[in-house]
């Protein structure tokens, strides 16, 4: 038998991993040659980006606490006027996938570096992709600028992270290791990591909604969350993650609850024609992985239908028409009834078929 032939790209990043990581903020500073920070958050997490301020003392030169969801254009070109004033020579993120959005706005247009504090499971930081809005319109951009240098992942970061947040952003982690699992360029090393990060994420979500204060369950999402992210940034997604941009797009639906909802009927959709990589999956989520996948759902008590956050019972059929109209590769052919099936599914909370 012949054996498969892989391209296996690894985009460049310094990782510092653990509880209490955030202290090496300064010395990775110094590592980077940088010297005056502007620290991004959203306006949520103002009161963390001023706590990065204290820690760096002279050193952070301003907080810009105006990250939004969807990284408005507007917004960037704003925060890179505030840098430019500040004289900034490195952008310091914390939070979640907005805020690391911003950040990789202001890097694509100023150039300068970039140290991630990640606080969700989204793992923005780990890709080179930017999804950008403009008068309505999301615009998505794949570019190695945009890669931060440094990320620390602090796992105390993540303690506050609400259970239900946690939940719903690991199963959005979850969604990117299984479609790097079938992705067309899939590689054996990036199926390494996305089976390692499904067990480390399947195992902790339950325990930190059973405890959220369970540290080692909190360091396991985390963790998982950063594999995950080096999927997303590696290969190519297929139609979960297609379905679940059009969805939220076209329906205004929130983004980690959409992912949650959808992964267990799109990998049902998709197991006829992976009987492989369904045979991973097996090893880590058991004998029937997208009931697993669902079941994980209600163990964190995310939402099991789309109709409960917001979609008419009407939009079915132009979600089946938009998820249609864009042609790509998918394991399994992009079929009208199969997929009205799924959307249908998704709506009502029904366990995947
Ligand atoms: P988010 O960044 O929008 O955060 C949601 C809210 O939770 C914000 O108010 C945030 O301040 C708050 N928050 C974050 N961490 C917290 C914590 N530890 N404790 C308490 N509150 C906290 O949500 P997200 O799910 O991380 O990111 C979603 C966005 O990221 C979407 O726009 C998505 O498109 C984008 N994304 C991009 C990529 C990429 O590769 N470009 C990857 C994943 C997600």
């Amino acid at each position: 038998m012949t054996q498969p032939r892989f391209l296996y790209t690894a985009n460049p990043a310094r990782v510092i991993f653990g509880a209490g990581t955030l202290a090496e903020l300064p010395a990775e500073m110094t590592n980077l040659g940088v010297e005056r920070a502007m620290i991004v958050s959203t306006p949520a997490q103002e009161v963390d980006a001023q706590r990065v301020a204290r820690l760096l003392g002279s050193r952070a030169v301003g907080v810009h606490p105006e990250a939004v969801m969807h990284t408005p254009v507007d917004v960037s070109d704003a925060a890179c006027l505030r840098a430019q004033t500040l004289g900034a020579d490195v952008v310091v993120a914390i939070g979640g996938g907005s805020t690391t959005g911003l950040s990789k706005a202001i890097a694509l247009r100023t150039g300068l570096p970039q140290i991630a504090l990640p606080t969700t499971y989204a793992g923005s930081e780990m890709t080179p992709i930017l999804g950008e809005t403009s008068g309505g319109e999301k615009r998505t951009q794949v570019n190695p600028a945009v890669l931060p240098e440094v990320v620390i992942y602090d796992v105390d970061l993540t303690m506050g992270l609400p259970a239900g947040m946690a939940g719903t952003s690991g199963i959005n982690a979850i969604a990117h290791a299984v479609e790097a699992l079938y992705a067309q360029n899939s590689n054996p090393v990036i199926s390494l990591l996305a089976l390692d990060a499904i067990a480390a994420l399947a195992r902790a979500l339950p325990a930190i909604e059973a405890n959220p204060q369970d540290r080692s369950a909190r360091h396991d999402a985390l963790y998982g969350a950063w594999l995950c992210g080096i999927c997303l940034g590696s290969v190519g997604m297929a139609l979960h993650h297609k379905l679940c941009h059009t969805l939220g797009g076209s329906f205004d639906l929130p983004h980690a609850q959409t992912h949650a909802i959808i992964l267990p009927h799109a990998l049902a959709y998709n197991a006829p024609e992976i009987p492989e990589v369904m045979e991973k999956l097996r090893g880590v989520l058991g004998d029937d992985p997208a009931r697993a996948l669902y079941d994980l759902g209600r163990a964190v008590h995310a939402p099991a239908s789309l109709a409960e956050l917001g979609m008419p019972r009407e939009g079915i059929a132009r979600a089946r028409d938009l998820a249609l109209a864009n042609p790509y590769w998918n394991p399994r052919a992009l079929e009208p009834e199969a997929l009205s099936v799924l959307i249908e599914r998704a709506h009502s909370g029904e366990p995947p078929a």
